[in-house]
């Protein structure tokens, strides 16, 4: 479903990636692990070049992009194929809970109202938020916010699902039901997703595969009883002391 090789970016001097290769299966759930300010979010950006990479051939689905030579249109078929849920929600303030989840995918798939409308209510059931749909994103709790973020990137339909830290930003105690509903997901809908997380328990749970990125490069991979518990390379197995 997804393929990257030689994906290269850097900020000005800085050099963030270093070379990503990877390949996702369909209906995978990879977690990418690792310190901050590793290029975790930077990859994930790459992948629907919300960042442009220097180097480097992106494939989703069936739509490929070659950073150095490529057309506006490519790009626009490429982020049909995935939606991202960020860190901080990244809702529209002004609307209900129920037109962020309608709205976008009436813009992108040219629905009628009453349809997207419907087929959000009935989104906003699955992520236990039905009883919210009138009210403005600023009178829910971070994790009835990140809800409704999964909410409308499931509604999109997405190929794949792009999570950065999607607990991060929130209560401690707000983590569970936010990760219970990405759980749902996986269950229920097959999606295949890339999760960038700090939450071990949660990765070792619902991942298929772990990747452990350092300072620009995937320094190791595998399932996550491999990488848990028989991490082959010192770096991971530093990192993953310290998560204790
Ligand atoms: P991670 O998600 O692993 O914490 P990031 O991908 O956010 O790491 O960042 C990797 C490095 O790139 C950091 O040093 C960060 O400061 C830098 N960086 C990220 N985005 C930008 C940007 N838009 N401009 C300049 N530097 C950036
Ligand atoms: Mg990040």
């Amino acid at each position: 479903m997804i393929s990257v090789k030689g994906l290269k970016k850097s900020f000005g001097d800085l050099e963030v990636l270093k070379g990503i290769d990877l390949e996702i299966e369909e209906g995978e759930v990879a977690a990418i692990i690792g310190p901050s300010g590793t290029g975790k979010s930077t990859l994930l950006r790459c992948l629907n070049f919300l960042e442009i990479p220097d180097q480097g051939v992106i494939r989703i689905g069936n739509v490929e992009i070659d950073a150095e030579k490529y057309h506006r249109k490519d790009v626009y078929q490429l982020r049909k194929q995935s939606a991202m849920i960020f860190q901080d929600f990244c809702l529209f303030r002004n609307k209900t809970i129920l037109d962020n989840v309608a709205l976008a995918p009436e813009i992108v798939q040219k629905k009628s109202k009453d349809e997207m409308r419907r087929e959000a209510m009935q989104i906003l059931e699955k992520v236990g938020l039905a009883d919210k749909a009138e009210s403005y994103p600023s009178t829910l709790s971070g994790g009835q916010q990140q809800r409704v973020a999964i909410g409308r990137a499931m509604a999109l339909k997405p190929n794949v699902l792009l999570l950065d830290e999607p607990t991060s930003a929130l209560d401690p105690y707000l983590v569970g039901e936010v990760l219970g509903v990405i759980k749902d997901i996986v269950r229920e809908h097959n999606t295949t997703m890339v999760i960038v997380t700090h939450e071990m328990g949660f990765a070792r749970e619902v991942a298929d595969r772990i990747i452990y990125m350092d300072q620009g490069h995937i320094v190791e991979e595998g399932s996550p009883k491999q990488i848990f518990t028989d991490a082959k390379e010192e770096k991971t197995k530093q990192f993953l002391a310290y998560c204790k």
